[in-house]
């Protein structure tokens, strides 16, 4: 039996980046991981993978699409899947490999194995039981699925099969108009797969400003996506060819089905706290499975936290990393913080979409005087350059004081773009101090300037 200071349970990108911070703070630091390697979903089976067969998918496209009109002639690439899926895990290995390396040189020990919480202070891995002042659930997420939909990730799989699966479907069927959904989606249908998304609600990408979502759901339409809104899926069943999904369409409840070689089931994901032995802990869950805490992570059994995809809030890694660092911060005696008013959310799709703040629909919500700065990147002579004209920026501010209270943007790189929103939000800018922050020419932030003189008094190219 060993004794820590800090024992996490799960070394996803909550885990791993509170432990680090927790041995950089001086506390002796355990991780327990029953998976065979560090990084959790995200780069296991979640973010890292789907980025990198993204960007695969993406130069594919570019090929077809844009190398002849640039005047780069020559035979264009065909797909070699064997090959895609090995630099896809290459990818992944060189990433775990890097946090085991942090590990080793922050001095965090891993505890390879399932753990579980026997008693408050002490954690079991196998048939060992070590001791430590503090304990972090930090356990994550897995797929969830929908009732008559038997996911057996060879033909009706979940994200983790759609990452790995044995040959690129001729058609494909995502459930599920999410991020996760949009993003295989796109992946599969650039690789030449039909793709029909089907989504319980009028409108894809849920909670997203309206306005983008309906300029995404149109730009996904041009690349081939096919979608079907307002749709109840009944069932999933696999076939002798492939899969049949069947579904009700809300507004008149007549009953429908599509056949695809594959179907991803893409609603959502839920807290994974199995064998933790949370019960008889007796540490206190939500309606919806995950761990309750408080402003500080605890849970109500002293010395025990959570953070990441086990607690309430966005599923995304960095909101896990803020987590786990602000609670790495509070265990060693300092205060930690996490502003969930300035979480940015990506999708990786081409054109790639990204938001911070509020949206125009809940600002309409709260009653709140407000005033859009938009521009669109047609007005932008880089993004015109490399073909990536389409979308805009959508600045949101206050209309009184002018202070920045969201941002959306649907164009090239608005993944990295909006972390110079998120910035000036942490600094309560107005959106006139973006407007007269001197932004390098051609690049594509212009169009972020650009949307916050819209919000004064007018942008200059549109
Ligand atoms: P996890 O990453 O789920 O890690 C938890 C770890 O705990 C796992 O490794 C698990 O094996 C381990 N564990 C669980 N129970 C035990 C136990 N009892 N004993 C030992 N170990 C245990 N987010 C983004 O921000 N950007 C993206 O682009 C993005 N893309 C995604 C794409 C896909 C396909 C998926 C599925 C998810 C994506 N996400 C993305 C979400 C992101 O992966 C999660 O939000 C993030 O991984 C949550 O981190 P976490 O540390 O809370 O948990």
């Amino acid at each position: 039996m060993a004794e820590f200071d800090v024992i996490i349970i799960g070394a996803g990108p909550g885990g791993y980046v509170c432990a680090i911070r927790c041995a950089q703070l001086g506390l002796k630091t355990a991780v327990v991981e029953g998976r065979e390697t560090l990084g959790g979903t995200c780069l296991n089976v979640g973010c890292i993978p789907s980025k990198a067969l993204l960007h695969a998918t993406h130069l594919l496209h570019e090929t077809h699409e844009n190398f002849e009109k640039m005047g780069l002639m020559g035979a264009k690439p065909k797909v070699d899947w064997t090959k895609m899926l090995g630099y896809k895990d290459e990818v992944i290995g060189q990433n775990t490999k890097g946090i085991e390396f942090l590990f080793k040189k922050n001095k965090v020990t891993w505890l390879k194995g399932w753990g579980s919480i026997p008693e408050a202070g002490k954690v079991k891995v196998g048939e060992e039981v070590h001791s430590a002042k503090s304990i972090v659930i930090a356990t994550g997420s897995e797929p969830s699925s929908l009732p008559g939909v038997e996911v057996d990730e060879k033909v009706i799989v979940t994200s983790t099969g759609a990452l790995e699966l044995g040959k690129i479907p001729k058609s494909m069927v995502v459930i599920g108009a999410g991020v996760i959904g949009l993003e295989m989606g796109s992946v599969y249908a650039r690789l030449g797969a039909e793709v029909t998304v089907v989504e319980y609600l009028d409108a894809i990408t849920p909670g997203m400003d309206a306005e983008i979502a309906k300029a995404f759901q149109k730009l996904l339409a041009k690349q081939g996506l096919k979608f079907v809104l307002g749709a109840a899926v009944q069932g999933a069943e696999a076939t002798k060819k492939g899969a049949t999904v069947s579904y009700k369409l809300r507004k008149d409840d007549s009953e429908h089905t599509l056949e695809a070689d594959v179907v991803l089931v893409a609603t959502g994901r839920k807290p994974f706290t199995e064998g933790l032995g949370l019960d008889g802990l007796g540490v206190g869950v939500e309606k919806r499975g995950q761990v309750k805490t408080d402003d500080h992570f605890a849970t109500n059994i002293k010395g025990v936290y959570a953070i990441g995809d086990a607690i309430p809030g966005p599923m995304l890694a960095h909101k896990a990393e803020d987590e786990g660092m602000a609670l790495a911060e509070i265990l060693a005696g300092k205060h930690g913080h996490v502003n969930y008013g300035v979480i940015p959310g990506v999708i990786y799709t081409t054109p790639e979409v990204a938001s911070v703040g509020k949206t125009e629909e809940q600002l309409k919500e709260e009653g709140r005087a407000y005033k859009v700065g938009k521009f669109p990147f047609m007005g932008n002579a880089r993004a015109k350059a490399v073909f990536q004209s389409e979308g805009f920026v959508k600045l949101l501010a206050d209309k009184e004081t002018d202070r920045i209270l969201g941002c959306h943007i649907i164009g090239p790189m608005a993944g990295d773009l909006i972390h110079e929103v998120c910035v000036a939000m942490e600094f309560g800018a107005a959106a006139q101090d973006l407007a007269l922050t001197c932004h390098a020419h051609p690049t594509y932030s212009e169009a972020v300037r650009e949307a916050a003189l819209a919000c004064g008094d007018g942008a200059i190219h549109a």
